[in-house]
């Protein structure tokens, strides 16, 4: 439930009806903007008799939420939510870049990619230490030292490191040494992964599941944010359908979709969507150009010899290039690009 408040309610009157749910058992996720001022009501709704709380002078009207998601819906919420890490900004009318290999795979290789992607303009690092690989025999991360060897990339370029955690038995080293945990489609509703990150404060990239419909992404967003962490990055990175010439299918409605649905910041990942290198560029612009707030994408300097996903990596002379053809696209589409 969710109550407007009139734009001139004195403190006091606010105090009061806060202080009237919260007795009834519920939370108060409130949210202003220039011409509002919301309580989001999550928990105990039903005890609340909406047609006493109608008779308040304060209260504007009353909107019952019919999604099973709340503290991430529009609703709650009406700006769209950005996040800065390190003077980088996610959402809110920026159109970020995440770049960087599959995997770390040696401290050249991750050195050399960061330094290529940075001067064609990328804003973060990307680079797996742990691998969720679909077998057992493939390689599975450099672990620990990959992600030492990502931190020796970022202090060299400045790029903020997003790297995806699968266990909680690491969350504390990824409290320390990274800038953005991923957590990986194949984790999605790992739900007690998912309420121990929402513990930490950490901007979260949460990719959707494998067949994961919009709601299922978006109810996994409200387990981290209903546990306390509101910085949550959404990514459409492909769904399975019964196409099979593409790794995944794009799922580019999703993005204007999960706009009008939530006010958390949605990027696209088309490396994985699509598992073709040649396919990135064309929809790494469609997502830009259908509203999202950035990209992350496979960069690798030797793709032929790449450890882990090579046939869906670029080089960092095509990231170069790809990355003009965004800038000039944010100019039309009204996003910015540092
Ligand atoms: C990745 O980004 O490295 C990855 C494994 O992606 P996904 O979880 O989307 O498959
Ligand atoms: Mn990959």
């Amino acid at each position: 439930m969710i109550i407007v408040l009139k734009t001139q309610t004195p403190e006091k009157g606010i105090e009061e009806i806060r202080n009237r749910v919260l007795m009834l058992g519920c939370q108060i996720h409130e949210s202003k903007g220039v011409n509002y001022h919301i309580m989001g009501l999550v928990g105990e709704t039903s005890n609340i008799d909406p047609d006493s709380l109608k008779a308040n002078p304060n209260v504007e009207k009353l909107i019952r939420v019919q999604e099973p998601y709340k503290m991430v819906n529009r609703l709650f919420h009406p700006d769209d939510t950005a996040i800065t890490v390190k003077g980088q900004t996610i959402g809110g009318g920026s159109f970020a870049v995440i770049a960087g290999p599959c995997s770390v795979e040696s401290e050249e290789q991750i050195v050399g990619i960061a330094e290529d992607v940075k001067k064609a303009g990328a804003g973060f690092l990307r680079g797996g230490a742990f691998k969720p690989r679909s077998s057992p025999y493939s390689f599975q991360g450099m672990r620990e030292e990959g992600l030492d060897l990502l931190k020796i990339a970022s202090e060299k370029t400045g790029l903020p490191i997003v790297t995806e955690l699968m266990s909680t038995a690491h969350l504390d080293t990824f409290i320390e040494n990274v800038d953005v945990i991923q957590i990986g489609a194949r984790n999605m509703q790992n739900f007690e992964l998912l309420k121990e990150i929402g513990q930490t404060n950490k901007p979260i990239l949460l990719k959707r599941g494998l067949s994961a419909t919009i709601e299922e992404l978006l109810m996994a967003a409200e387990y981290v944010v209903a546990a306390g962490n509101k910085n949550v990055i959404l990514c459409e990175r492909g769904i399975r359908t019964f196409e099979n010439y593409t790794r995944n299918t794009l799922d580019l409605s999703a993005i204007p979709v999960i706009k009008k649905l939530s006010h958390l910041p949605v990027i696209v990942d088309p490396s994985h969507a699509s598992g073709l290198w040649w396919l990135v560029e064309p929809m790494a612009k469609a997502a830009l150009v259908v509203g999202a707030d950035g990209v992350m994408i496979e960069v690798h300097n030797d793709p032929v010899n790449a450890k882990c996903d090579g046939q869906q990596s670029i080089k960092p002379e095509r990231f170069s290039e790809l990355m003009e053809n965004l800038k000039q696209l944010a100019v039309i589409q009204n996003k910015v690009m540092h």
